[in-house]
């Protein structure tokens, strides 16, 4: 079953159980949907195992991408800190990512590549092939249990030629399908995408004649995590004369991480320093950072509005967009690119000059890992259900049959049964808890759909707030009420409203049973519904109306 990753792109997270034993495949977040004001990110429901520690035996980690590493401080500890399985770059990934939160206890992390194999519990049996990604030391898990072999691809594309990474091994994938493969579960992200994923290594040539032709500052918005980009910026502004003044936390953090395990191929004398940046030419300068996705707080964002503490946009800037655009931030994109072209500098986006290879398989890729591994079960992972039934028919197109091939919903189980001799998969109705738990600053899943709906109503239609004091033995009001409207009217401009909305409350205070005079809650109901009605009537709104009773 997969926790998350079925209904949405992000909150990977994949279970397998045989005999009370279970594996996790990654612990990723899922940033919040536009209806979710003020939430950070969304992280998979772990009800399910809670109970179960004792049956988790690993946890492997897939690739270094906050979908798929995002919700470990959160969760690991609740599962009482199994093993971790995965490379060395995520794992210096993940480790970061810890020791921002309190909660994360010590990780018990064992670095992992394709020549390792590892036994987890009695059933599993691991071992790791290396896929092609938009940042190294991507793994596909192949699980070898007592019904089958199974694959997990992980995210994954066929790059013949990466920056800085090896090639998957075509030929190890060729003989893996040779040993027969109950069940192969693959990305979905690029499944609605015809054709081939291009090289990372074609980009670089690309940039190459923008960099060539550019005489002013060249500022590069990308993903912190997109390091094989990363590492090609590197190598051209070396070539071009030009420096690197690294903007923003993520991508700090990543550059550090990935440049002292030696990923990252670079003389540290290129990074520019805050004191040196007014003193060196716009024709030597290359200002790298995060936020092409428009994301708040990112470096680019804070660029545009002003906030930034040393730079400012000017005419003869380039603004490079170099990461494809993520489903959902169409919008926020499209605002920044009209802030940043106000401001006087040119945009070169990836659509406009081939800057970008994406970093997952498109269809072809997806045919090719199918007839490579010709796997008996299909289940296409990592993405919308649209996607899903996307990547599903593709699975049919290259012969694998409509009833082996599964779109599971989040939680929903797959079951193998063993027949005879062989394993034979069903669907089932079973479906475990799969809830949203949203991380609001500190708070992680005390956030619930209550708050989130008096959050949507506050920022339709806003608040207002009608305080009245009561005689605590009568029940009669005393003074008038006072009204305050936060979001709903401006009340200086709307007085005739607030003070007719005034005098409805102390109606309906004076109007009390006097047998009861004194309860606050019945009085509030009935300011709350009264009120609510009274000002949809009059301004066709639906503010929160928040009764406030004061007895003295
Ligand atoms: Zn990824």
């Amino acid at each position: 079953m997969a926790l998350g990753g079925l209904e949405e792109v992000g909150r990977n997270m994949t279970l397998l159980e045989y005999n009370n034993e279970i594996i996790i495949i990654d612990m990723g977040l899922q940033f919040p949907e536009e209806d979710m004001p003020g939430i950070d990110y969304i992280i998979p429901n772990t009800a399910y195992l809670e109970n179960k520690t004792e049956w988790i035996k690993g946890v492997i980690i897939t690739h270094g991408h906050m979908d798929h590493i995002g919700a470990v401080p959160h969760i690991i500890g609740k599962i009482g800190n199994p093993p971790m399985f995965m490379g060395k770059l995520t794992a210096g990934l993940v480790r970061k990512r810890c020791e921002e939160y309190r909660q994360c206890p010590k990780l018990n992390i064992r670095e992992i590549d394709e020549t390792k194999r590892l036994k987890l519990g009695k059933s599993f049996d691991i071992e790791f092939l290396r896929v092609n990604h938009s940042i190294p030391d991507s793994f596909a898990v192949i699980i070898h249990t007592p019904l089958g072999t199974v694959i997990h691809t992980g995210d994954f594309k066929i790059d013949y030629s990466p920056v800085n990474d090896r090639p998957a091994d075509i030929n190890r994938i060729a003989r893996l399908g040779g040993t027969g493969i109950l069940l192969m579960m693959a990305d979905s992200t690029d499944s609605t995408h015809p054709g081939y994923q291009k090289s990372e290594s074609s980009i670089g040539d690309e940039i190459d004649k923008i960099f060539e032709q550019l005489s002013g500052r060249i500022i590069i918005g990308t993903f912190a995590s997109q390091l094989s980009r990363i590492q090609k910026i590197f190598d051209l502004a070396k070539k071009h004369g030009r420096k690197i003044y690294l903007q923003g936390r993520s991508m700090n953090n990543n550059v550090e991480i990935a440049h002292q395990i030696g990923y990252l191929k670079f003389h540290p004398s290129i990074l520019l320093r805050d004191a040196d940046l007014s003193r060196l030419p716009d024709r030597k300068i290359v200002v790298l950072g995060t936020g092409a996705q428009g994301e708040n707080n990112a470096f680019l964002v804070r660029v545009v509005n002003g906030d930034h503490k040393t730079i400012r946009l000017k005419k003869g800037d380039t603004v490079i967009f170099s990461s494809s655009v993520i489903p959902g931030n169409e919008r926020s994109i499209q605002n920044l690119k009209d802030m940043v072209v106000r401001q006087g500098a040119r945009i070169i986006h990836y659509e406009m000059m081939d800057v970008h290879a994406g970093g997952h398989a498109k269809q072809e890729d997806l045919k090719l890992m199918m007839r490579l591994l010709k796997p008996k079960y299909y289940m296409p992972i990592e993405g919308s259900h649209y996607m899903l039934t996307a990547h599903a028919d593709l699975a049919q197109q290259v012969g694998i049959p409509e009833d082996n091939i599964f779109i599971a919903d989040n939680g929903q189980v797959l079951e193998f049964i063993k027949r005879g001799n062989i394993a034979v998969a069903e669907l089932t109705k079973e479906k475990v808890t799969t809830d949203y738990v949203m991380v609001d600053g500190l708070g992680v899943g005390d956030v619930s759909n209550i708050v989130l709906r008096d959050r949507r109503v506050m920022a339709e239609d806003g608040m207002i707030v009608a305080i009245a004091t009561i005689d605590s033995k009568t029940g009669e009001p005393i003074g008038n009420p006072d009204i305050i409207s936060r979001g709903f009217v401006y009340m200086k401009e709307n007085r005739e409203l607030i003070e007719s909305t005034r005098m409805k409350v102390k109606q309906i205070v004076k109007s009390h049973d006097p047998r009861t005079p004194a309860d606050d809650d019945y009085i509030k109901n009935k300011i709350r519904n009264e009120i609510g009605q009274y000002l949809f009537s009059k301004t066709k709104r639906r503010p929160m109306v928040l009764p406030v009773v004061i007895k003295v």
